[in-house]
C-alpha cells in the first residue's frame, strides 16, 4: 500500500499527485474536487472543480454563478478520471448532496469520506459503505463521550416545550445548510403540521432544497409578518442570530439550539441556550468506529477533530491510524 505516496497534505489541504488536483481545497487552485456545500469544504475561485449535481447548484446559489471557471458535476455511482486517476461520487448521508469521494490509482483504493454521518436523514441520501484499502476520515466528535440520542428523542422535546410553554416563541439555531431542513422535515414526521418560520438567511436554501424534491411543507418567511403572531410557534435562524437584537424582537422567546455540540452542558449554557437539541450532521463514536469497521479498511487516515482517542482505538483493533492534522475544517455552526 503506497497511497502516502500519492495522496499528500499540502497548505491547501489534500492533494493528489497523478491527477494534479486537491480535494476540498481551503483557497484556489486548478483542479479541485469538492465534497459537499459547507463553507469551510466549498469555497468559490477555482478554476477547475468536480462536484456533485447538487453541490454544484448549492455552490451557485451560496457564491454566484461564476464561483468556478469551469463546474463539472458528476453524479452519484458514476466513474471519471482526472490524470492518471479515476474517481467517482458515492453519498456521505452528511447534508444534501453531500458525498465521499472514491479515488483507485496504482491498484489502490482511497476513500476521501468528507464529513458524514449514518443515521436516517429524510433530507439526504444515506451513506454509501464502500469497502478500501485507506479510509480518510474527519473526527469532529472522536471522544467517547459522544454518542448521540435518536433525532426523534430531541424533536419530541421541542414539540413537548411548545405545548408546556404555548406562549412563547420557540427561536431554534440551525445551520442554513442542512440542519434546518433535516429540523423541519423530522417535525414533519413527527406530526407538527403548523407552518414552520424562517429567519431571512434560511429561505434560499429551503427552497434549493425542496427544488431537489424535499418537501418541506409550509415555511413563512418572518420578514413578511408581524412578530406578535409568534407566540407558540417554531421559528428558525442561524445560531448566531439568538445572540443578537434580532431574537430579542420575538415575543417571550425560548432560545434552542440544534447541534452535536449542546452534548456539552457548559456549551449550551454558556451560549443561552434553554432548550439544547443533541442532533448532529456528523458520525458519533460509535458510528466512526462502526464505519471503520463496515469498509474494511487496513489504514485509516484522520483529518480533523479529536484525533488521539480514535488513533488509540484503531490501533488496537490492528488497524493502523494516522493524523493528518488539517486545519480549517471545522466551524462551530455546522455539526
Ligand atoms: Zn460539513
Ligand atoms: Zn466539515
Amino acid at each position: 500500500m503506497n497511497a502516502n505516496k500519492w495522496l499528500k497534505v499540502v497548505p491547501e489541504g489534500l492533494y493528489c499527485a497523478p491527477g494534479d488536483f486537491h480535494i476540498d481545497a481551503m483557497s484556489p487552485v486548478a483542479t479541485n474536487v469538492v465534497t459537499h456545500g459547507h463553507a469551510d469544504h466549498a469555497r468559490a475561485g477555482h478554476d477547475r472543480v468536480f462536484v456533485t449535481p447538487i453541490t454544484a447548484d448549492i455552490m451557485r446559489t451560496r457564491y454566484g454563478e461564476d464561483c468556478a471557471r469551469e463546474m463539472h458535476p458528476v453524479p452519484y455511482g458514476e466513474k471519471f478520471g482526472i490524470g492518471d486517476v479515476t474517481l467517482w461520487f458515492e453519498p456521505a448521508g452528511h447534508v444534501l448532496g453531500s458525498a465521499q469521494v472514491v479515488i483507485e490509482h496504482d491498484g489502490t483504493r482511497v476513500v476521501v469520506s468528507g464529513d458524514y454521518k449514518r443515521r436516517r436523514d429524510p433530507t439526504c441520501a444515506p451513506f454509501k459503505v464502500t469497502e478500501c484499502d485507506v479510509f480518510i476520515t474527519e473526527a469532529t466528535f472522536g471522544l467517547p463521550v459522544f454518542r448521540h440520542p435518536t433525532t426523534e428523542s430531541e424533536i419530541a422535546k421541542l414539540v413537548k416545550s411548545l405545548r408546556l410553554f404555548p406562549e412563547r416563541c420557540h427561536a431554534v439555531g440551525v445551520y442554513s445548510l442542512g440542519k434546518c431542513q433535516r429540523v423541519i422535515m423530522e417535525l414533519r414526521e413527527q406530526g407538527y403540521v403548523k407552518p414552520v418560520y424562517l429567519h431571512g438567511a434560511l429561505v434560499r436554501l429551503c427552497e434549493l432544497y425542496r427544488r431537489h424534491g424535499v418537501d418541506l411543507g409550509e415555511t413563512i418567511p418572518i420578514s413578511s409578518i408581524d412578530k406578535k403572531i409568534l407566540r407558540g410557534e417554531i421559528v428558525l435562524c442561524p445560531p448566531s442570530a439568538l445572540a443578537d437584537r434580532w431574537a430579542r424582537s420575538l415575543p417571550d422567546v425560548l432560545p434552542c439550539n440544534a447541534s452535536g455540540w449542546m452534548q456539552i452542558r457548559g456549551r449550551a449554557k454558556q451560549k443561552l441556550i434553554e432548550l439544547p437539541l443533541v442532533i448532529s450532521d456528523h458520525a458519533d463514536w460509535d458510528e466512526l468506529l462502526q464505519t471503520v469497521d463496515d469498509v474494511k479498511a487496513r489504514e485509516v487516515w484522520i483529518t480533523h477533530g479529536r484525533e488521539d482517542a480514535l488513533t488509540h482505538a484503531l490501533e488496537q483493533k490492528g488497524i493502523k491510524a494516522r493524523s493528518l492534522r488539517l486545519v480549517g475544517y471545522e466551524e462551530e455552526d455546522n455539526d
